[in-house]
C-alpha cells in the first residue's frame, strides 16, 4: 500500500516536470515569420497544454477564416469536458469544433474556413470532417500510431470519395514548433492509457 503511494506520488511529479520542462520551451519558442502556420501554430500548442494540464490528451484545434483570423478553438475534453471529471470517448478537439460549427455558432460559410490541429486526426476525427463541410484541414504533427489522414487510401470508397471535396495538408510549420506539438500530443501517455482503461475496461 505504502509503496504505491510512493509510485503514483513519484510518477505525478514526473508529470508535472514534463509538463513544466513542455511550457518552457513553449515560452522560449518565437514564431518565424517565413512558415505560415507558426504563429497560429504555437497558439494551437498553448491550448493543447492547457488541455495536458486539466488530465487530458495533449490536442488542440482552430479554425481560421481566409484572413488567417481565428474563429474558434478547442482542447481535447475527454476526461473533463462537463467539468465532472467523466469520460467522453468523442470529446476530441476536432469533434468539439464541429460540435461548435454545427451548434450555429461561427458566424462564417463553412467551406472557407481551415481547421488548424495539433496532431494528426485519428479515425473517427477525420472522417466527421469529411462530413463537416469545412474547406481545408491542416495538421501539425504526425500521429504514426493513431492517424487516420497518412492512411487515407485505406478508407472504404465512399469516404475516399468525400476525401476529394476536402484539402489537407501538413501545417507549414518550423521544425521547432512541429516537434513541440508532437510532444505535447505524446505527454503522458502511460497515465493517460490507464486512466482509459480505468473507464473502458472498469
Ligand atoms: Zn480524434
Amino acid at each position: 500500500m505504502g509503496k504505491m503511494r510512493q509510485d503514483e506520488t513519484s510518477s505525478a511529479t514526473q508529470g508535472d516536470r514534463q509538463i513544466v520542462a513542455l511550457i518552457e520551451r513553449l515560452s522560449l519558442l518565437q514564431p518565424d515569420s517565413h512558415y505560415r502556420d507558426d504563429s497560429r501554430g504555437l497558439y494551437a500548442c498553448r491550448l493543447a497544454l492547457d488541455a495536458l494540464e486539466q488530465g487530458n490528451y495533449g490536442v488542440a484545434a482552430l479554425l481560421v477564416d481566409p484572413q488567417g483570423n481565428v474563429v474558434a478553438q478547442s482542447e481535447n475534453r475527454v476526461f473533463s469536458e462537463d467539468g465532472h471529471g467523466r469520460y467522453h470517448s468523442h470529446a476530441h478537439a476536432e469533434m468539439l469544433l464541429v460540435d461548435q460549427l454545427e451548434a450555429g455558432l461561427v458566424p462564417y460559410p463553412t467551406a472557407k474556413l481551415t481547421l488548424l490541429v495539433t496532431l494528426e486526426p485519428c479515425p473517427m476525427c477525420l472522417t466527421r470532417l469529411l462530413l463537416s463541410g469545412i474547406g481545408s484541414v491542416r495538421y501539425m504533427a504526425d500521429d504514426p500510431q493513431g492517424g487516420m489522414l497518412t492512411h487515407a487510401d485505406k478508407l472504404p470508397p465512399a469516404w475516399r470519395n468525400l476525401m476529394q471535396l476536402q484539402n489537407h495538408y501538413k501545417a507549414h510549420l518550423s521544425e521547432p514548433v512541429r516537434r513541440l506539438a508532437g510532444d505535447i500530443a505524446s505527454a503522458h501517455q502511460d497515465v493517460l492509457r490507464r486512466k482509459l482503461l480505468t473507464y473502458i475496461r472498469p
